[in-house]
């Protein structure tokens, strides 16, 4: 047998973790690493944070899992708790983003199909977006790479030009369901989208009475500073999609939606056996009492300042690699003159600083968002060290 146990769907690198403490990852040898990678955005409070383990502890000595046959105390308290902060008016709790962008579809659909209208099924979704991995989300998504070896795709997607407000009105037709997608792209290459195409788009499902679902199982929770990053748009969806920093490294997720957007999510038409477990439900209602305390966000977007200044002086040294750094609050990504893949290996192997690579040539950064001024100098020590290496190993 050649295979191997584990399997291998991921080109793994040789980091190893096995323990992390706060914004440090620790390896197998003990190696430390500047993790501003966050499990891809997801632990927004580092590791081992001491109030997230205390509640996982406590919880799952209390009550771990029922079914969802049962009244949620835990889960209305969780619910409640994102009503009264968010646009929406209903949640329904996932494990995962992939699941609460399925919940989100199926939202969309049913929209429409529970009024009658059996012909508005599809949704317009935008080039380089990603939506997970399911068939339903990679349907959801134009690039092909995730396509391959997976056809027939689900029906009823339309891809148009991410940020291109005009090729959407051409695309909205009788069939159009809504519109999906990631105010600011995080795989695509943190690609944030302009206000005048979110509002657009927002305009258009008023004008077309279609729904505005949002992706933001990346962005969302904090990361931009914001709550929700639409947030700084101003403007508010029918429907959004959350996970990844809502669970803070505990897998879960979220579907909001206004009382409108969800007429067709009635009993039994949807479910999880998972979804919204007590200790799920203790778990985001700790990260969210935490993310809200009063100056968390203005933490996020003075660290965010400071990080992207602090880039953007430093850049000036490497004209030939870099191009510009861009995002929001600590979802920030620098785009390279090169591809950024070697580059984020060269960081990680050589100066043990875990970045991530995204789309458009961009390492992105996600650092949890309790870093401070210190972690910030530390990243600038190692990424001025890594540049000035990789200059020396280009050159010979
Ligand atoms: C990670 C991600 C997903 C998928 O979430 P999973 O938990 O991996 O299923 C969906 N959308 C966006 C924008 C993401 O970054």
């Amino acid at each position: 047998m050649t295979i191997s146990p584990l399997m291998p769907v991921y080109p793994r690198c040789d980091v190893r973790p096995v323990r992390g403490e706060g914004c440090y990852l620790f390896d197998e040898k003990g190696e430390r690493y500047l993790d501003f990678s966050s499990g891809i955005a997801v632990n927004a409070l580092g590791h081992a944070h001491p109030e997230l383990t205390k509640v996982i502890q406590d919880q799952a000595a209390t009550l771990m899992h029922v079914s969802n046959l049962y009244g949620s105390p835990q889960g209305e308290k969780l619910a409640q708790k994102l009503v009264d902060i968010s646009f929406a008016d209903t949640v329904f709790f996932t494990n995962s983003g992939s699941e609460a962008i399925e919940c989100a579809l199926k939202t969309m659909r049913a929209y429409h199909q529970s009024a009658g209208d059996k012909e508005r099924f599809e949704i317009i979704t935008f080039s380089n977006a990603f939506h997970g991995r399911t068939l339903a989300a990679i349907s959801a998504s134009s690039q092909e790479k995730m396509h391959h070896g997976f056809h027939p795709l689900l029906n009823g997607f339309k891809y148009v030009e991410f940020d291109d407000l005009e090729a959407v009105k051409d695309a909205i037709g009788p069939q159009t369901a809504g519109f999906l997608v990631e105010p600011i792209q995080g795989e695509g290459g943190i690609r944030p989208a302009s206000h005048e195409f979110i509002q657009g788009l927002r305009d258009l499902a008023d004008k077309y009475d279609i729904l505005l679902a949002l992706d933001e199982v990346q962005c969302g929770v904090a990361r931009t500073g914001a709550f929700y990053a639409h947030e700084n748009y101003g403007i508010t969806p029918d429907i959004l999609a959350s996970a990844k920093g809502l669970g803070g490294g505990f897998p879960m997720g979220a579907c909001l939606t206004t009382e409108k957007a969800a007429r067709g999510m009635t009993f039994g038409s949807h479910g999880s056996t998972y979804g919204g477990n007590p200790l799920a439900m203790a778990v985001g209602s700790t990260m969210l009492d935490i993310v809200t305390e009063s100056g968390f966000l203005q933490h996020v977007r003075d660290m965010g300042d400071k990080l992207t200044a602090r880039i953007e002086q430093f850049m000036g040294n490497y004209p030939d690699l870099f191009e510009l750094v861009r995002g929001q609050g600590l979802m920030l990504g620098i785009k390279m003159k090169s591809d950024s893949r070697a580059f984020v290996a060269h960081l990680r192997d050589n100066h043990r600083l875990l970045t991530v690579a995204a789309g458009d040539n961009v390492i992105r950064l996600l650092p949890p968002l309790i870093v401070t001024e210190e972690h910030i100098n530390d990243f600038m020590e190692r990424l001025s060290a890594g540049a000035a290496s990789y200059i020396i190993i280009a050159e010979e």
